[in-house]
C-alpha cells in the first residue's frame, strides 16, 4: 500500500491554472497505516450563498462517496494579508497556507467569492496541496456545472490525483473554455488511482 502511494506521481505544474505542491504528509501516512480510509474534509467559505454550499457538498459527497466525509464549517472572513492592492486579487498561496495552519480536520477546502492568483499567473481557479487542502475561487465560475467541475477537480488533487489527459474532470484547464468543455466526472483511470490510494 505504501509503495503504491509513493509511485503515484504528484506533479508540480508551474504554468497551470491551478498549482499542486509536492508534499509528503506523515500524519496522512500514519492514518493509512492505521487503516482509516475515510478522509474528513472541512469546508470553510467566504461570501458564498447557502445554495452554492449545498451544490458543493452534494457533488463532493456523490463523487467521492466511498472515501470522503464532508463537513461544512462556519463562514470566515478573507484575511487582509492575502489581498494585493495593485492586482485587486487575493494571493491563493497565502490563503492556502492559512487554511492548512487552521483546519481542524484531516483535509480542508476554502471556497471564496473573490478572484485569486498565484505567482506568475493572471488568475487561478484554485490551488491545491495534496493531502492537506485547497482553495477554490468561484469568481469566474458563473454556473453550477463549472462550480461542480472545479470543486471536484481541486478536491481530487487534495485526495492525491494529478492532472489527467483522458476525458476527465482532472484534465488541466487553462481557461474558462477548457473548464467548460471537460466532463464533470472522473475517468476510470482516476477512479482506479483513488481506489488504490484509499483501499488495501
Ligand atoms: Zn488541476
Ligand atoms: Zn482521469
Amino acid at each position: 500500500m505504501l509503495r503504491m502511494m509513493r509511485t503515484i506521481k504528484v506533479e508540480f505544474f508551474l504554468f497551470c491554472r491551478d498549482f499542486i505542491k509536492k508534499d509528503r504528509d506523515e500524519s496522512f501516512m500514519s492514518k493509512l497505516k492505521s487503516k482509516q480510509f475515510f478522509m474528513e474534509l472541512e469546508v470553510l467559505y467566504s461570501q458564498i450563498s447557502g445554495d452554492k454550499i449545498q451544490i458543493i457538498k452534494n457533488v463532493l459527497t456523490n463523487t467521492y462517496k466511498d472515501i470522503l466525509k464532508v463537513y461544512i464549517d462556519e463562514e470566515i472572513e478573507l484575511i487582509d494579508e492575502a489581498y494585493t492592492l495593485q492586482r485587486r486579487q487575493y494571493n491563493a498561496e497565502i490563503l492556502l497556507n492559512y487554511l492548512i495552519r487552521n483546519k481542524k480536520r484531516g483535509i480542508g477546502l476554502w471556497v471564496v467569492s473573490k478572484d485569486i492568483y498565484s505567482s506568475g499567473m493572471n488568475f487561478v481557479f484554485g490551488l491545491a496541496q495534496p493531502f492537506k487542502g485547497a482553495i477554490l475561487s468561484i469568481y469566474r465560475l458563473l454556473n453550477k456545472r463549472l462550480i461542480e467541475k472545479e470543486v471536484v477537480h481541486e478536491v481530487g488533487h487534495v485526495l492525491g490525483l494529478p492532472h489527467c489527459s483522458n476525458n476527465c474532470v482532472m484534465q488541466y484547464s487553462n481557461s474558462l473554455w477548457e473548464a467548460e468543455i471537460k466532463p464533470s466526472y472522473l475517468c476510470e483511470e482516476c477512479k482506479k488511482k483513488i481506489n488504490l490510494i484509499y483501499s488495501y
